[in-house]
């Protein structure tokens, strides 16, 4: 049986030629691209190119292959100076390896389905700008497979203990989807009720013949639940320290190069960051969003006005949620998979770090309110850790602790009714 794709709605991207992919992510080499690369006649073209080294190792241990070679400034050594990729712009775009042709898109396949992911970090997606994607998506797919298809090689989980086939994940983020798309509720209520769901239909054998059941009726009944469930409006001590360190980790560029570090090298590095780290937790002096610091501190952050977040401003959110939910990207990690529950767990928490984030992107550029372009670029600068940082690359307590708070209480929820003053 031929698989489905499931291409993302309204999502848009042209390559608006920012160079920010090309100076931010690994690009791993297939099968004889580097030598396609390293035939070509550099010394004609770009002559102080001719002696360039086209690859290094991979920065994660566990692939294989190698990675296009970066220069001391982090980015490709083939970006060239106006922000062109001097091998499309020499020599044609199929002599490019096939990561760069296919960012942002990612395909992943469970069961009978495939979801295509999009990065948000990506300036035109997070902009909208450019031409719809289900448009490109057939040439993605032809890029990505040939004439194959894709496979689902992964175990899938709905939490530690719980395997499912990859379907049975499929019917459960269609309530998710159903959840935050429901305009009648709050986004932060649509958020809740995506969580309580997740609670309430992950025991049992959820492959049951009656299981389908069980969770149309546990999500008709989801709204009026709501409203009875006491609202935490504060995150207390352990909540506090697990979502400030979070959120550090997710703002703060990683060495790109850390999976590659002897471990002495690695512990010392992830030492510093969660240090580093500690200044959010206690919320001392001026934080810094992808290594630059702010021109603003925390009192001035939380004075920030948020009524978009409560006046319905919120569909760019529901996109981004949706696009992650379908796309799988929610539940993939560098070489490995989480248990749908824990993979949510993380995304929702994207919420209230996006609340922060926004505030503090407009605190930095003078406004008293969260705008809408705060909101997308506070989600591009979140996206890029989004499914690259890994609860496993943080060591021992501090790691039980964060586990604790994130998979045992309802961080997600009252963070963001603490930042949204919900009470
Ligand atoms: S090869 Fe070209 S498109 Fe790919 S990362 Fe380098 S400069 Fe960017």
């Amino acid at each position: 049986m031929a698989v489905t794709y499931e291409i993302p709605k309204d999502v848009h991207y042209s390559c608006t030629m920012c160079g920010d992919c090309c100076r931010r992510f690994d690009v791993l080499l297939g099968p004889g691209e580097e030598e396609v690369i390293a035939a070509c006649d550099w010394d004609s073209a770009v002559p102080e190119l001719g002696d360039t080294k086209v690859s290094m190792p991979s920065a994660n241990p566990a692939i294989k292959a190698c990675q296009l070679a970066r220069r001391d400034d982090g980015a490709c050594v083939f970006l060239g100076e106006r922000n062109q990729c001097l091998i499309h712009e020499h020599f044609g775009e199929d002599t490019k390896p096939v990561m760069c042709r296919m960012y942002p898109f990612a395909f992943h396949r469970f069961g009978d389905r495939v979801g295509v992911d999009v990065a948000f970090s990506c300036n035109a997606v997070s902009t909208d700008r450019g031409d719809n994607i289900e448009r490109k998506v057939p040439e993605w797919i032809r890029l990505a497979f040939g004439d194959d298809e894709p496979q689902d090689t992964r175990k899938h989980k709905l939490k530690k203990g719980m395997p499912v086939d990859g379907n049975v994940v499929w019917e459960f983020e269609f309530f998710l989807v159903q959840f935050l798309k429901n305009t009648s509720l709050p986004f932060a209520d649509r958020v809740r009720s995506c969580l309580q769901f997740l609670k309430l239909t992950t025991t049992g054998n959820p492959t049951a013949s009656t299981a389908g059941m069980f969770r149309d009726a546990i999500a008709e009944g989801i709204p009026k639940q709501l409203e009875k469930l006491p609202v935490e409006s504060c995150m207390d001590k352990t909540q506090r320290a697990a979502f400030f360190t979070w959120l550090y980790l997710s703002l703060s560029l990683r060495p790109s190069t850390f999976h590659m570090m002897p471990t002495k090298e690695k512990i010392a590095t992830r030492g510093r960051l969660l240090e580093q780290g500690e200044r959010f937790v206690r919320n001392e002096g001026r934080p810094a969003i992808r290594g630059e610091e702010l021109s603003v501190d925390f009192d001035a952050i939380a004075g920030v006005d948020v009524s978009i977040f409560r006046d319905g401003g919120t569909s760019f959110l529901e996109k981004y949620f949706t696009v992650k939910i379908t796309g799988k990207r929610y539940l993939i990690r560098t070489g490995r998979e989480l248990p749908l529950q824990e993979g949510a767990w993380q995304l929702f928490l994207m919420y209230p770090m996006t609340i922060w984030t926004a505030k503090a992107l407009a605190a930095d550029r003078g406004s008293a309110r969260v705008e809408d372009a705060d909101v997308r670029a506070a989600v591009r600068a979140l996206d890029h850790q989004f499914g690259v940082l890994d609860l496993n690359d943080i060591d021992g307590k501090q790691r039980q602790a964060m586990e604790f708070a994130l998979y045992e209480t309802d961080l997600a929820v009252t963070a963001t009714n603490e930042l949204l003053e919900i009470r």
